[in-house]
């Protein structure tokens, strides 16, 4: 109980440290896209010299400064913790690449808020490059994952920490393919590879290399072949991750039971102006590809907030603000700053939020 108090108070200090790394992370990165660097070094592969030491208030707990920007809490349980949680010993199969055998879609609940970074969890971009091939229907095929085209032998990281479920050949057309499960639940699958570099059971951080890019498996060119699932049940990791720039869109994500439909795509989410203009379901579940491109490319009318400049949200019933920040594309913390709210303030029903400028 003890320890449980003391990780609480830790968060507050992490989410302010995290915001502030992250400010700096973003910066760097486009300092290093503007000039033609031509190989971004990792953190991993960075100088890390410890260069400061804070307390928290667990006097058994501290937080190290590393002279790359990176940071982590020191406590001599809170590892071995990580490890053993219970994500890692439920429908925990490393022989096969679905695990969730007994637990169909149906079962899941409609929205699944997902942590994605907090203090003891942190994010490092799987590989960044061009995007050769997006989740979604492809060839009148489920294409379940997204494509990065890349070099033969350049690295992948470790998306979340998590531990390695599955790090073998598959026969089913991914060649050599690292299933990491993260705390939250979610899966990263990383296929195709040329070489794996963890094995089943090992406990990996984020940014770690976990393998090199390959053409093995039902594959044409080198390339990463990147899912993210949950319960086995795949969506567009576009939601999540910018894979140019190798950020990642969200802390907290919700994970809408509709995003698990092949043809949701972050692409026609994430860029839409007004989230309620989405294709009605019945078209989509008739559609085929054809339909649903005219569709698409067709005019999108103009958001009647576009003329003020200023966009509103009126609270509705089971309106949450994960839920509103996936809706408008904006970062839950923007909301709170605006609005003069914080994370946990109850959402009263007609309350109107100020969501951009
Ligand atoms: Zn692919």
């Amino acid at each position: 109980m003890h320890i449980v108090i003391n990780i609480f108070q830790m968060k507050r200090i992490a989410i302010i440290f995290f915001a502030i790394l992250l400010t700096c992370a973003s910066q760097a990165q486009t300092r290093k896209r503007s000039s033609s660097v031509p190989k971004q070094r990792t953190i991993e592969e960075m100088p890390r010299v410890a260069i400061d030491t804070v307390t928290t208030a667990d006097p058994e707990t501290k937080v190290i400064i590393y002279s790359n920007n990176s940071w982590e809490f020191y406590h001599p349980a809170i590892k071995e913790r990580l490890a053993d949680l219970d994500v890692y010993k439920y429908n925990w199969d490393t022989t096969q690449i679905f695990a969730y055998k007994n637990i169909e879609l149906t079962d899941l609940p409609e929205l699944i808020e997902l942590r994605l970074i907090d203090s003891l969890v942190q994010y490092c971009a799987p590989a960044t490059g061009r995007v050769s091939s997006k989740y979604g229907i492809r060839r009148r095929r489920n294409h379940n994952g997204t494509d990065l085209s890349l070099p033969l032998g350049v690295p992948f990281h470790a998306t979340f920490d998590g531990k390695v479920r599955y790090a073998k050949w598959n026969s089913g057309g991914y060649g050599y393919l690292t299933i990491i499960r993260h705390p939250n639940g979610l899966e990263s699958w990383y296929a195709h590879q040329s070489k794996l570099n963890v094995k089943p059971g090992d406990y990996v951080k984020a940014g770690q290399i976990i393998g090199f890019c390959g053409n093995s498996g039902r594959s044409r060119g080198n390339h990463l072949h990147f899912e993210l699932r949950y319960k086995d049940q795949s969506f567009d990791s576009e939601f999540l991750i910018d894979f140019e720039t190798g950020q990642l869109r969200y802390q907290t994500f919700v994970l809408d039971k509709k995003y698990f439909n092949i043809r949701s795509r972050a692409s026609e989410i994430l860029e839409e102006d007004d989230y309620d203009a989405d294709l009605p379901e019945s078209l989509l579940a008739d559609a085929d590809e054809t339909t649903i491109e005219n569709v698409q490319s067709a005019p999108k009318p103009k958001p009647a907030q576009a003329t003020t400049g200023a966009i509103y949200h009126t609270i509705v019933k089971g309106d949450n603000l994960g839920k509103i920040a996936i809706k408008y594309g904006v970062p839950i913390d923007q909301i709170c700053s605006l609005n003069g709210i914080n994370r946990s303030t109850t959402l009263a029903l007609k309350r109107k939020l100020l969501i951009k400028k």
